[in-house]
C-alpha cells in the first residue's frame, strides 16, 4: 500500500524535484532567487522551464497555465498546450523560459477599478518562483503575479509579496540593532484554519439562493440547531469521513500540509487546518484548498459551502489567520526568548504588533470586509467589528509592570531593566484561550480571527505585514540614532504600552457592554459594515503608510476601494433579486396552493356536515393570506429599492443606499416568508428547509 510519504507532494515541482532534475549550477541560481529574491537569468529560466515541462509531461500534463489571483477573490487560469509542430507533421512538447517567466492574458475581463484604460486591454503575469509549480488535472500550474501593462497590480499576490518584503526590510534593521548580523531574511508565516459546511448536492440543487448566492436567503429556524453543543468535535459521519479522506489525499499530493480536521459548532459544519508555512505559500495553498474542497465534495454528491453565513441562526464560517514572523535561521520573533537580550527583542516585536493593530484598526477591519462577512462580525458567534487584542494575564502583567516601572512579580521597588528580571519564561499553557478576541496572542503567534471563510487570506496579511513593518520602521529610525540603545529601547517600549494599551482587551468580546466601552470610553473604531469601513482605505494616513512601504500605489488603492465596494453592491443586489424571484415565483404560489387545498377541505367538510366549524382551516387560511399579501408588498418594495440604485451617483453612495434600505427590506421579506414556512404543509414548500439541509448528510 502507498503511504502518505510516498505520494506527498507528488504533483509539485518542489525542491526535491528541482535538485534531482536541474543541473547543479541552475539549481543553485534558482535557489538563490527563491531564498533571497535575486533576479533570474534567462538561461536559468530556460533550463528550469525544460525540466518543469519534462517532469509535468511525464506525469500526464499536456498544458501549462499561469495561475493567478485576480481581484475576483478566486483564482484564474488560461491553458496553453505544450505542443509545437515538428517539420515531419508531428508535434513536440515545448516550453521556454520566456513562457515560464511571463504571460500576457487579456486583462479586460478582470476587475481593475479604473486602472486599465480600454485601449490597454493586455495585462501580464509574472512567475513567482517562491511558490512551487504544481499539476492540476492535466495542467502544469505556475503561480504568478498579475499586473496591468503599465505595472499596476491587478491581483492579491503582488501586494502580498511587497508587504512581505517591507516587513523583511524593517525587521532586518531591528535585528541588526540587536546584533544579529547573520540573519538574511525575515518572513511572515501563516496557518489558516478553514471552516465550511457540507450539504447534499440534491438539496443544494433545489435552492436557487444557495446556487446563486452561496447562502440561504430564507429558512425558518429548525426545531434543533446547535444548542445541544453536540456537533463540535463530535463523531464524524461516514460520508463526511470519506470526503475528508479524499480531500486530504488530494491536498497532500499538492504538498499542502493538511493536518487537523474536526466537526465545528454548527450542525453540518467542519474545519480543516494545515501546518503553517510562509504567508505567500499559505495563501496559494488556501486558495487551492478551497477549490479542491468543492471539487472533492462534488465527487461525493455533496456541496461544500464556504460562504461566511450560509444559515441564519447557527454559526457562520470564519477563517483564523495564525500569524508569526521568523528569521531564516528559524527563530520565531514572537516567541519569548531565553536570554535578557532575546526577551527585550521579543518585547519590541510584540509592541510593534500592538502599535500596528491600534494604529491600523481600520485597515484590519477593511481587510476582512465583504458583504458575507458583515453577517458574522458582531453576531455573537464571531469577534465583533471592533478590533481589539488579547494578550493573556501573564503578558499583560509584564506590560503593566514595564509601564509603571514596577517589578514584575517582585516586591522590591527597582527600576525595571529589560531582561530576565522583567520577563519570566512563559508557560505556554497559561496563555489562556480567549475565543472571543479578534486578535489573540497564543504563546508564539497571533491569531487574527475576523477573516471570512471564503475570502483570500492575502488581504488580511498584506495589511498586517505592512502595519507591523511601519511600527518597526518607526522604532528602527529612532533606535539607529539613539546614543544609549538600552535606555531608548526601554523608553520606546514603555511609550508604546502607554499610548496603545486601549487596544488591549482581555474580557469577553461578545459582550454588549464591551462594544459600548470600546467605542465610548476607549475610542476604538466600530465599522459595522463594508459600506462603513471601505472608504477609509483612502484616508490619508493609510495611503501614506501603504505607499511609503511600496505595498500599493495610490492608484491601486483607489482601484481596490472601488472594486471592493462594487463587489459589496453586486453581491447584495444578486441576493435581493434572488429573493424577489423566489418569493414571487416559488413561495407565494406554494402558499396559494396550500391555501386552496385548505379552503377546498373546509368547503368539502361543510358540505358533508354544515355544523363543522373548520376553524383550523379558516384560521390558517386567514393567517397565510395576510402573509401572502405582506410578502407580495415587500417583494415589490425590494424590487423598487434595487432599481432605484441605478440613480446613485457613485459607488460609495450606492453602497450606503444598500446598507440603509436594501438590507432592511431583505430582512422584512425574509421574516414574512419564514413565518409562512412554519404554517405551510411541507408537501407544498418549494425547497428543502433548514432541518433537511443541516441534518441531511448521513
Ligand atoms: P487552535 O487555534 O485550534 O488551538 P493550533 O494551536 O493547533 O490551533 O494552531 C492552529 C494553526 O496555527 C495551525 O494551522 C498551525 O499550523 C498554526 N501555527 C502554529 N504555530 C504557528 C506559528 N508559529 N506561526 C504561524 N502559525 C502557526
Ligand atoms: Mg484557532
Amino acid at each position: 500500500m502507498k503511504t502518505v510519504s510516498d505520494y506527498f507532494g507528488s504533483l509539485v515541482f518542489d525542491d526535491r524535484v528541482m535538485k534531482a532534475t536541474l543541473p547543479a549550477k541552475v539549481y543553485a541560481s534558482l535557489k538563490k532567487t527563491i531564498d533571497e529574491g535575486t533576479e533570474l537569468d534567462i538561461s536559468v529560466a530556460n533550463a528550469v522551464a525544460t525540466a518543469m515541462k519534462d517532469w509535468a509531461v511525464s506525469r500526464g500534463a499536456t498544458h501549462y497555465t499561469h495561475w493567478f489571483q485576480p481581484l475576483t477573490g478566486i483564482t484564474a487560469e488560461k491553458h496553453d498546450s505544450f505542443i509545437t509542430p515538428s517539420p515531419d507533421g508531428g508535434v513536440i512538447m515545448e516550453f521556454s523560459g520566456k513562457e515560464l517567466i511571463k504571460g500576457e492574458p487579456d486583462a479586460s475581463s478582470f476587475p481593475n477599478g479604473g486602472l486599465r484604460a480600454t485601449f490597454e486591454a493586455r495585462g501580464y503575469t509574472a512567475w513567482d518562483p517562491t511558490s512551487y509549480a504544481f499539476i492540476k488535472g492535466k495542467t502544469l500550474c505556475i503561480p504568478t503575479a498579475f499586473c496591468s501593462y503599465s505595472g499596476h497590480a491587478l491581483d492579491k499576490k503582488t501586494p502580498l509579496l511587497r508587504s512581505m518584503e517591507a516587513l523583511n526590510k524593517q525587521a532586518l534593521r531591528i535585528l541588526k540593532l540587536f546584533g544579529s548580523d547573520s540573519v538574511k531574511r525575515v518572513t511572515s508565516y501563516v496557518g489558516p484554519e478553514q471552516e465550511y459546511f457540507l450539504i447534499t448536492q440534491e438539496m443544494y440543487d433545489q435552492r436557487p439562493d444557495l446556487r446563486f448566492t452561496g447562502r440561504t436567503l430564507f429558512g425558518a429556524k429548525p426545531p434543533k440547531g446547535q444548542e445541544m453543543d453536540d456537533h463540535y468535535f463530535g463523531v464524524i459521519k461516514p460520508r463526511v469521513a470519506a470526503f475528508m479522506e479524499e480531500l486530504n489525499e488530494e491536498l497532500w499530493k499538492l504538498g499542502i500540509l493538511a493536518k487537523t480536521e474536526h466537526n465545528e459548532v454548527a450542525p453540518a459544519q467542519h474545519e480543516l487546518a494545515p501546518i503553517y508555512t510562509t504567508t505567500n505559500i499559505a495563501t496559494d495553498h488556501n486558495q487551492l484548498t478551497m477549490e479542491i474542497m468543492q471539487k472533492v465534495a462534488s465527487k461525493h454528491g455533496l456541496v461544500c459551502l464556504l460562504h461566511e453565513k450560509p444559515f441564519a441562526g447557527v454559526n457562520g464560517n470564519g477563517k483564523h489567520n495564525n500569524w508569526s514572523i521568523a528569521t531564516d535561521a528559524g527563530q520565531n520573533l514572537l516567541s519569548p526568548g531565553e536570554t535578557p537580550y532575546e526577551n527585550a527583542q521579543f518585547l519590541l516585536f510584540l509592541c510593534a504588533v500592538i502599535k500596528a493593530v491600534d494604529d491600523y484598526q481600520d485597515l484590519l477591519r477593511i481587510s476582512v470586509a465583504t458583504a458575507g462577512n458583515d453577517h458574522r462580525l458582531g453576531a455573537n458567534e464571531a469577534p465583533p467589528a471592533v478590533v481589539s487584542m488579547f494578550l493573556g494575564d501573564e503578558l499583560n502583567a509584564v506590560l503593566e509592570a514595564i509601564e509603571t516601572n514596577t517589578p514584575y512579580n517582585g516586591t522590591e521597588k527597582t527600576q525595571m531593566k529589560l531582561g530576565v528580571d522583567v520577563l519570566p519564561k512563559f508557560n505556554r499553557d497559561t496563555t489562556d484561550r480567549n475565543r472571543t478576541s479578534p486578535f489573540a496572542f497564543t504563546g508564539n503567534k497571533f491569531e487574527f480571527r475576523m477573516l471570512g471563510s471564503s475570502n483570500s487570506i492575502a488581504c488580511a496579511n498584506i495589511m498586517l505585514n505592512s502595519a507591523v513593518a511601519e511600527s518597526l520602521k518607526i522604532y528602527a529610525d529612532r533606535l539607529e540614532k539613539a546614543e544609549d540603545f538600552e535606555t531608548a529601547l526601554h523608553e520606546m517600549i514603555r511609550k508604546t504600552i502607554k499610548d496603545h494599551k486601549h487596544i488591549i482587551f482581555n474580557g469577553n468580546g461578545y459582550d454588549e457592554g464591551w462594544i459600548r466601552e470600546a467605542t465610548e470610553t476607549r475610542g476604538l473604531l466600530n465599522y459595522r459594515t463594508t459600506a462603513d469601513c471601505m472608504p477609509h482605505l483612502l484616508d490619508q494616513k493609510n495611503v501614506d503608510m501603504l505607499t511609503s512601504h511600496g505595498v500599493f500605489t495610490e492608484a491601486e488603492l483607489h482601484s481596490r476601494c472601488e472594486i471592493m465596494l462594487e463587489n459589496y453592491c453586486k453581491t447584495i443586489l444578486i441576493e435581493a433579486n434572488t429573493m424577489v424571484d423566489m418569493a414571487q415565483t416559488q413561495i407565494i404560489p406554494s402558499i396559494e396552493s396550500f391555501v386552496a387545498d385548505l379552503a377546498a377541505t373546509a368547503t368539502a367538510k361543510k358540505a358533508l356536515d354544515p355544523a363543522l366549524a373548520c376553524s383550523y382551516e379558516t384560521g390558517i387560511v386567514r393567517k397565510l393570506s395576510a402573509l401572502t399579501d405582506r410578502i407580495g408588498v415587500k417583494a415589490e418594495e425590494l424590487k423598487d429599492a434595487a432599481l432605484s440604485l441605478d440613480h446613485a451617483e457613485d459607488i460609495i453612495v450606492q453602497s450606503a443606499m444598500i446598507r440603509d434600505t436594501v438590507l432592511g427590506l431583505m430582512g422584512e421579506l425574509r421574516v414574512a416568508c419564514d413565518e409562512a414556512e412554519t404554517l405551510t404543509s411541507k408537501k407544498y414548500w418549494p425547497f428543502p428547509v433548514y432541518a433537511d439541509l443541516l441534518f441531511g448528510v448521513k
